[in-house]
């Protein structure tokens, strides 16, 4: 067991020195490469003056330069902030300057963004390969790479120090910077290995999330760096690359969200022949709601199991997570605890305790009504060491949502079955209350996804002169689709309570989704304002 994250490429190094960990286009790069590379970037940082605990911005998409600069940063005893490449110019420089950045690690694949980005932050120093302009504070980083040693003596961290800070998708509002200690990262990184998911070193995946968020960078990243996995780097969600990838490769795992699960089958259709899957062992999902539909298609098509996990930047991302092997449930079952995980529901209200977890595991409690599925639902709370320490700058904002014996309140809306299982409903925020009746959107999406003409549905809440508010729709078509609106809304009469029933459906070209392609419910209720007007 270890205490600091800077020696997860040293361990795996010293196991499986010449083992490949990562391929990226046609290079390859060891696990021995990883170390060193990473040992010249600790390097290179001490000599631009990074002192323990200083924010280091690293604006890099997937390719072996994050890895090496990300475990670089934690050895140098810097604090790791990924910045999320899909957002926008405006809310960066927020998060550049809420971090404090003075030193910034840049790709030459975003050159050009990253310049403007730290011009506009006032960052000082920006470490970019083959760019120097000294007046600007420009570094060339591939020159000083050369340049650096290849040996590095750790800088000592504490267990409970601040690794890295990755910040939230941004999905109800501005991203919150989370500080995450290397006990936080390395206890779900023992999560994850101890999971039913069963990873070991003859494992491949490809990881085309992106490593800027939490769930691409220590569920998988670092996690399959521990284990001597092998990883695939994909910098772009280009569906056709992705399946050609998983062919090419062999590999065994992919993990996905739900849009690109969507955008991946659409293309595999076309050709189901073209692409050999049949290296999967099992695809996962996460990060948000998992419509049944695409779901059922994958397995059925793909031939593979999914699994569906929840997590979020907060639980460094461990939370929950199916067993490929074992009892596999609908879409919104997102499993068990993991491992070192504790959890209960509780009233959103008042925090008071509905079900806890081991009340349920490994003997079900005879006095809970399963079949009460409104009984048995309520907010997730999670306690364990991947609990990140707080928000940076927000002191209230973590007060509200930690309580001193340690339990974080998520804020999300669950359900926890016999089994243990928990299935997610929505963002408690997102409940949209209709003539005294609680609507979850997610409710309301999976009905319309059910229709074999609706590609992408977000459900959102719209003031109503009688009920207070009701939910309005919005669908963007599969292509060639000839459904009207009335159509589409006596469709989900058949599917959800009439209550819930979308009061209109607009057909848009795209839906409002956050740097991690999740629905942005607060742009469609500003959206849904405009149009009922
Ligand atoms: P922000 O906090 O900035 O609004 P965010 O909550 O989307 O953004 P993340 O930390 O990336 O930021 O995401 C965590 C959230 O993602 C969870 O709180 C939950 O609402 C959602 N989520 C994660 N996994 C799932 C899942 N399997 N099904 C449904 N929702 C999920
Ligand atoms: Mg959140």
């Amino acid at each position: 067991r270890i205490e600091h994250m800077g020696l997860v490429p040293r361990m795996a190094a010293d196991r499986y020195g010449d083992k490949t960990a990562f391929t990226f286009m046609d290079q390859e790069t060891t696990f021995d490469e990883l170390e060193k590379q990473s040992n010249r970037v600790a390097n290179v940082l001490l000599d631009h003056g990074v002192q323990p605990g200083d924010r280091v911005g690293l604006f890099i998409p997937n390719t072996p330069q994050f890895p090496a600069a990300y475990f670089g940063t934690i050895k140098a005893g810097g604090v790791a902030t990924p910045l999320n490449l899909r957002m926008d110019p405006e809310t960066l420089g927020y998060v550049v300057q809420d971090a404090g950045i003075d030193v910034l690690v840049g790709s030459p694949y975003v050159a050009e963004e990253v310049q403007n980005l730290a011009e506009a932050a006032g960052v000082e120093t920006l470490l970019l390969p083959g760019v120097s302009d000294e007046e600007s504070g420009i570094v060339n980083y591939s020159h000083a790479l050369e340049a650096a040693d290849s040996e590095f003596d750790l800088v000592d961290r504490e267990f409970g120090d601040i690794a890295a800070q990755p910040y939230t998708s941004g999905t109800t509002g501005k991203p919150k910077g989370v500080m995450l200690s290397h006990r936080n990262l390395l206890s779900t990184q023992e999560s994850y290995d101890k999971s039913g998911l069963g990873i070991d070193p003859d494992d491949t995946l490809v990881l085309v999330l992106p490593m800027f968020h939490i769930y691409a960078l220590n569920a998988l990243m670092s996690t399959y760096v521990m284990t001597g996995a092998e990883l695939n780097l994909q910098p772009q969600p280009e569906p056709d690359a992705l399946l050609d990838a998983i062919d090419e490769h062999d590999a065994t795992t992919f993990a996905g969200v739900p849009a690109l699960y969507t955008q991946m089958f659409r293309v595999y259709r076309e050709n189901p022949e073209e692409y050999d899957l049949s290296s999967l062992s099992y695809v996962v999902c996460a990060a948000a709601p998992l419509p049944e539909d695409t779901r059922q298609t994958i397995m059925r098509e793909w031939d593979v199991p999914m699994v569906e996990g929840w997590g979020m930047t907060e639980t460094s991302p461990a939370g929950t997570v199916e067993p490929v092997a074992g009892v596999s449930k609908e879409a919104g079952c997102v499993g068990p605890a993991l491992p070192g995980i504790e959890l209960k529901i509780v009233d959103p209200d008042t925090r008071e305790t509905i079900v806890h977890a081991d009340d349920v595991r490994p003997v079900p409690d005879e006095s809970i009504d399963f079949a009460d599925e409104e009984a048995t639902t309520g907010e997730l709370a999670i306690r364990g060491p991947q609990v990140f320490e707080g928000y940076y700058n927000k002191p209230d904002k973590t007060a509200a949502v930690k309580d001193d014996e340690g339990w974080f309140y998520t804020e999300d809306v669950a359900r926890i079955d016999e089994d243990g299982y928990i299935w997610i409903v929505d963002r408690a925020d997102d409940m949209i209350i209709s003539g005294g009746e609680n609507i979850y959107p997610a409710e309301v999406e999976d009905a319309l996804y059910e229709h074999p003409e609706v590609a992408e549905a977000g459900v959102a809440a719209a003031p109503h002169e009688v009920k207070g508010e009701a939910p309005v729709a919005f669908v963007v078509l599969e292509e060639g689709a000839d459904v009207t609106e009335r159509e589409l809304r006596e469709f989900t009469l058949d599917h959800v309570a009439t209550y819930a029933h979308p009061r209109r459906i607009f057909f848009v070209d795209e839906l409002p989704r956050s740097a991690t392609e999740k629905v942005q419910r607060y742009a469609l209720e500003e959206m849904a304002e405009e149009r009922l007007d």
